[in-house]
């Protein structure tokens, strides 16, 4: 009994220096952009190559290694930067394809960086996919390497030729935003979910960043935050937002004291960045639309919530449920979507027992809203053409989900929807972060692993939050230990929640 005390009394204090280290780590860098600078392409150095390519949503990567001194170098940067900007940044023309990145090997610490890379003059391009940037090298006698030298890249036209040949692309340099062609419908293309995690993180850092623009953290509205961060922590499918959701959840009662005013709170939340640094990034890949104003958050949002629905545990089916609806009405700024949705919520007359039910439930309630506002978009003309609103998944992404259809009706295999559902939202969407290994990179791996379980919705979120603040400072055997034990309790809290759907 005295050890076990002695235990948490350790985990406790370990807790609080994991929590102020943590919060440390996700302050956001202030001051860091150079006003003057206009450029697309991202500088790398020894430090960020490495995590950038990592992290990077594009499928492929341009390297250029030059010297600031070099005059050539001056005069290519112009040229360099008319293909960037197609690639790189919140206006981009074409986000998400190619990232075009830059390294100063004049600089002290670029040495080894672009001794590896064996750069023999200035300026030197290569080309590959940008995990195989990442720890990797290039010898001209190397015969077989997926990372490429740019022979034939010395002006924006030839570079971008270059490009286009790659790819299979016809990418123009007078290419405007949004006057597309090459923008492919995801419903014609079912592998395009796989690069829709990226758009999962923008909406998650989106959503938060409207709360505190909105000031919508009040003494009232802090239960129903609490309950989604608590889900985002277990549940969400990147590991980078799990990480910040339990970093903020860990922080929340100091940030966000219950008596402290609204400007307070968001000042001093606003300093976490829920997915990390990068994010948000100011575009969207699988939510892109073909016009400017359709597509992009809802889309994001609604994803993110089929990929949580799918990822819970029988036992926490409720709790997701009475999560998400409270969220959405709490802090969907579209007033029309919360109030439709909290009505859909309100309609369910009996509890949640299998996280299938909850799965097909949300994505019966999507349909719901889809077939609404095909008849609304079609009579207003707001649809995007390139993405019109169906019953869906349609035959083409899921033939077997049919088991019969007329012009009147759908007569679903709702086993063989849930199977499809499971596996788009769950292997499939994530199938792209893993191959380019942000998952599994940082110490925390046991406890933020994609297999983590758990067997109560709220025991867990918090033993996952307190283990992921412990393991920030190597208290790893600790936190299993303080996590084991959250495990093994068991909490009611969800209960709760539910008196407004009453049950
Ligand atoms: C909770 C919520 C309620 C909303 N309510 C309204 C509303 O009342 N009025 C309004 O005008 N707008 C509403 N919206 C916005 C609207 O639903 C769309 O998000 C928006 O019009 C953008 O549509 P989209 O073409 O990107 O596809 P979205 O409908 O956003 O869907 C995103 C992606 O999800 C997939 N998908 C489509 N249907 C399903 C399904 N049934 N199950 C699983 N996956 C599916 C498809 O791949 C699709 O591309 C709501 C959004 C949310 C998140």
């Amino acid at each position: 009994m005295s050890r076990t005390l002695l235990v948490l009394i350790l985990c406790l204090s370990a807790l609080r220096l994991g929590a102020s280290l943590g919060s440390r780590s996700i302050l956001r860098a202030v001051a860091d952009k150079n006003g003057d600078s206009e450029d697309y392409a991202v500088d790398l150095n020894a430090s960020n190559f490495d995590a950038v390519l990592r992290d990077t949503p594009a499928t492929f990567a341009v390297v250029e290694f030059f010297a600031h001194w070099c005059p050539a170098c001056r005069n290519y940067k112009p040229h360099y930067e008319k293909v960037a900007r197609l690639f790189n940044g919140p206006n981009a023309v074409h986000p998400g394809k190619v990232l075009m990145t830059r390294v100063d090997c004049a600089l002290k610490i670029n040495t080894n960086l672009c001794d590896k890379f064996s750069v023999g003059h200035y300026p030197m391009l290569f080309w590959g996919p940008p995990s195989k940037f990442v720890s990797g090298s290039w010898d001209p006698k190397q015969e077989k390497s997926e990372i490429r030298n740019i022979d034939n890249g010395r002006t924006a036209e030839k570079l971008l030729n270059w490009i286009n040949e790659q790819i299979g692309s016809s990418f123009g340099l007078d290419d405007k935003k949004f006057e597309n062609e090459h923008l492919s419908s995801n419903i014609s293309d079912p592998g395009q979910i796989a690069r829709a995690v990226y758009d999962v993180e923008e909406a998650t850092s989106t959503a938060f960043d409207i709360i505190l623009e909105h000031k919508m953290i009040k003494p009232e509205t802090r239960a129903p935050l609490i309950k989604f961060l608590q889900l985002l922590v277990v549940h969400h499918p990147s590991m980078r937002c799990r990480k910040g959701s339990a970093e903020i959840l860990v922080n929340f009662d100091e940030l966000s004291p219950a008596n402290t005013k609204q400007e307070e709170v968001a000042g001093a939340v606003k300093n976490f960045q829920i997915c990390g640094k990068d994010v948000p990034r100011g575009y969207w890949i699988f939510c892109r639309g073909s016009k400017n104003d359709t597509r992009g958050f809802s889309c994001g949002l609604w994803v993110l919530l089929h990929s949580l629905s799918v990822r819970i545990e029988d036992g926490e089916s409720q709790f997701a449920f009475t999560t998400i609806c409270d969220f959405v009405h709490t802090f969907f700024v579209c007033e029309e979507c919360r109030q439709h949705f909290y009505e859909m919520c309100l309609s369910m007359s009996s509890p949640f027992n299998k996280a299938r039910d909850f799965a097909l439930w949300l994505w019966r309630t999507h349909n719901k809203v889809n077939e609404r506002l095909s008849k609304v978009e079609e009579t207003m003309g707001t649809a995007d053409p390139k993405f019109p609103k169906m019953i869906w998944p349609p035959m083409q992404l899921c033939a077997s989900c049919y088991r019969s259809r007329n012009s009147q009706k759908i007569e679903w295999d709702e086993d063989e929807v849930h199977t499809f559902l499971a596996n788009y939202y769950g292997k499939t969407l994530i199938s792209l972060y893993k191959s380019n290994s942000v998952l599994g990179n940082v110490g925390a791996k046991g406890i933020l692993d994609e297999s983590t379980t758990s067997t109560n919705a709220v025991a867990v979120p918090v033993g996952a939050a307190l283990a992921i603040a412990l393991a920030s400072c190597a208290f790893g055997v600790l936190a299993c230990y303080w996590r084991s034990q959250q495990k093994s309790r068991k909490y009611y809290h969800q209960r709760y929640s539910l008196k407004k759907y009453d049950y």
